[in-house]
């Protein structure tokens, strides 16, 4: 029903779903557990957990109400506080201890809004011609409200998984670099809070095309965040009396080989099962290439076809590039420093003195030091359980039937990174489905469909009864 799009006449269509809409309207009054959903979405997305002006200890606090009113022990439900303004949230529902814990995990703290660009307020929830609209309203309150609730819905049940179910609220996701990062800061301080044989947490969700959905993704990976500092250092000088050899040329020459510099191609469990679907559409060329690639080959014409695609070349090897640029002191002047940065993406599984090797090689010139920069979270791909992928793929056939689930390794980073460092596999899955490129998240008017919201709080639902055994 979800997702079939009959085609009928005018008339026909008009009635199904004005009916539709009857039915819905109905069934959401009966069921207060809907009701309480909302009203916890609500009032998270409507607290500002901006790093600006914002708060996540309010958040935390919040949140922690709704599990206390709702009856969970106040054992069971933690703050953690490292700094003002700065919060995280743990709720314990007790398991049989059959298993070792589960983890769900969302980030509280949310990317800025500035009222003057968007076209609401965003900290005030709209719900408006299908949509949630606000800030937070899917990346990351979305999940955590389904979870709270999820999580208070079972308690109310008399659940007995047969693991305790851990929620961890969070903040600083959105911070790169922050000393408050709450999942760091939880599993280095306060492991017995949160140890767990695996995770959910955000990164994945579903992909809508034209509305309907073309692919659920769940992500087990992503590449590791590093970047470098190229810079030349020279005497410099008048520039009425230039030399070819000064630093500003010599930084340009060196950026030219960085940019001509391909590291070497490989899969992993994760980039290989993903590939595999994804191309399955694709040229003759490209499925060679991925064969060859499979089976161990790493000449670059051999692997072209996949290389010449900015997405593809991203899944199979270390990528680097130059994003920012500072050089000289004056117009009248030849440069007595250039600089530049180069902001890399490495594979899970690279290792970050290779990287740093890789590039002074492609360099060649003692003249530009390579220095790497900020510090470095290396975090391998999560395994591909048949527990977690099973379950996943299941809810998803019966819920969207057809849907491919397909495995991702994110160019981007998330908490995961963190639990998967620290030995707890993540697995991003959320079951929210959303048009490409149009949620807003980390932009501008951010939304998420209100059907795509509850059905992924249903799904979310079952995955976590079916993967605690509740
Ligand atoms: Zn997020």
């Amino acid at each position: 029903m979800k997702n079939s799009s009959p085609v009928l006449k005018a008339t026909h269509a008009l009635l199904a779903a004005l009916s539709l809409v009857v039915l819905s309207q109905a069934h959401a009054q009966t069921l207060p557990d809907e009701a309480r959903f909302r009203s916890i979405y609500r009032e998270l997305v409507e607290i500002n957990t901006t790093e600006s002006v914002g708060d996540t200890l309010i958040a935390a606090k919040a949140m922690a109400k709704r599990a206390l009113d709702a009856g969970f022990p106040a054992d069971d439900v933690q703050i953690i506080s490292t700094a003002p303004r700065k919060g995280n949230l743990v709720v314990r529902l007790r398991g049989t201890g059959a298993k070792k814990p589960m983890l769900l995990t969302a980030h509280l703290d949310v990317v800025e809004a500035k009222r003057e660009d968007w076209d609401f307020d965003p900290f005030v929830l709209q719900e408006k011609d299908g949509y949630f609209r606000a800030r937070g309203s899917i990346d990351d309150k979305g999940e955590a409200a389904i979870f709270l609730s999820n999580l208070i819905r079972l308690h109310e049940e008399g659940a007995r998984p047969l693991r305790d179910i851990i929620l961890a609220l969070t903040t600083d996701e959105e911070l790169a670099d922050s000393p408050h990062d709450g999942t760091h800061i939880l599993l280095e301080q306060h492991r017995d809070l949160v140890d767990a044989e695996f995770a959910l947490n955000e990164g994945g969700g579903g992909t809508l095309r034209d509305g309907k959905p073309i692919s659920a993704n769940i992500q087990l990976s992503e590449k590791v965040y590093r970047s470098f500092r190229l810079e030349v250092k020279d005497p410099g000088g008048h520039s009425a009396l230039p030399r070819r050899d000064n630093a500003i040329t010599r930084l340009a020459e060196a950026l030219i080989k960085v940019a001509d510099y391909q590291f070497p191609a490989r899969l992993n469990a994760v980039t290989s099962a993903y590939l595999q679907i994804v191309t399955r559409l694709d040229s003759p060329e490209v499925k060679t290439a991925l064969a060859a690639l499979q089976a161990g080959d790493n000449r670059p014409e051999a692997l072209a076809p996949l290389s010449q695609r900015a997405g593809y070349n991203a899944q199979i090897r270390t990528t680097c590039v130059a994003t920012l640029l500072e050089a000289g002191h004056a117009e009248n002047a030849m440069a007595q420093t250039a600089r530049a940065t180069i902001n890399c993406r490495l594979l899970p599984d690279e290792n970050p003195a290779d990287v740093e090797k890789g590039l002074k090689t492609a360099v060649n010139d003692e003249k530009v030091a390579v220095i790497p920069l900020g510090t470095i979270v290396d975090s391998p791909a999560s395994p591909m359980s048949p527990e977690v992928l099973g379950a996943v793929e299941d809810i998803s056939a019966d819920m969207w039937p057809g849907v491919p689930v397909i495995p991702t390794q994110s160019g981007g980073y998330t908490d995961s990174r963190w639990l998967r460092k620290y030995g707890v596999p993540s697995y991003g899955v959320s079951g929210i489905f959303s048009e490409e490129g149009k949620s807003g998240v980390h932009g501008l008017n951010e939304q998420v469909g209100v059907r795509q919201l509850l059905d992924a709080r249903e799904f979310l639902y079952r995955l976590v009864k079916r993967l605690s055994g509740a």
